[in-house]
């Protein structure tokens, strides 16, 4: 981490156990990636290293739930599938955090049918939306980030009077740039 070059090894450092444990914590985000549809492509591309999503601790990517706490809902999710996903996200480690990537996660996206849930908060807490058809994976490793920084903050998530997970609810706004049109010059 660069700490041993600037302090001799026989040095003491005097810390709170709350800091400790949240760097431990933030720098160590396993990702559960429930990839349903295309932007699950965008989830892998995020784990590339074009990318490099272990530049934040978040490469480990499980599909045990017992071994990870970051829930990563990309694509849509049918009605069918979503007692399999809240039963993922209940057995997974605490404390634990859910993305959800997309317009299909979000909001059923362009389908609107009855066999699509129309945006997964209604059944499981979301912490992070990310909006897109599809996100870009900057966009994914940004939402990483804003729960890193609740976590560097506060530590674990908040907590209602009834003792229920109360989800954080982080918009994300669209990074892209819209394009220009570029001025053509027919003829001579
Ligand atoms: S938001 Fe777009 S890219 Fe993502 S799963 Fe839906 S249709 Fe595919």
């Amino acid at each position: 981490m660069g700490l041993e070059a600037a302090l001799t090894t026989d040095t003491i450092l005097t810390t709170q156990l709350r800091r400790v444990v949240n760097w431990a914590r933030r720098s160590s985000i396993w990702p559960m990636p429930f990839a349903t549809a295309c932007c699950g492509i965008e989830l892998m591309a995020t784990a590339c290293s074009r990318y490099d999503v272990a530049r934040f601790g978040s490469e480990a990517m499980r599909f045990s739930p017992r071994q990870a706490d970051l829930c990563i809902v990309a694509g849509r999710v049918s009605v069918k599938m979503m007692p399999v996903l809240q039963r993922i996200y209940q057995q997974m480690a605490e404390p634990r955090w859910v993305i959800s990537m997309g317009a299909c996660a979000s909001t059923g996206g362009v389908f609107d049918t009855y066999a699509v849930v129309q945006g997964v908060d209604q059944f499981i807490p979301v912490d992070v939306y990310i909006p897109g058809c599809p996100p870009r994976p900057e966009m994914l490793i940004e939402g990483i980030m804003a729960i890193q920084r609740i976590i560097d903050n506060e530590g674990i998530p908040p907590k209602g009077p009834d003792g229920k997970r109360v989800p954080l609810g982080i918009a994300l706004q669209p990074s892209a740039v819209k394009a220009k049109p570029v001025g053509i010059t027919v003829g001579s």
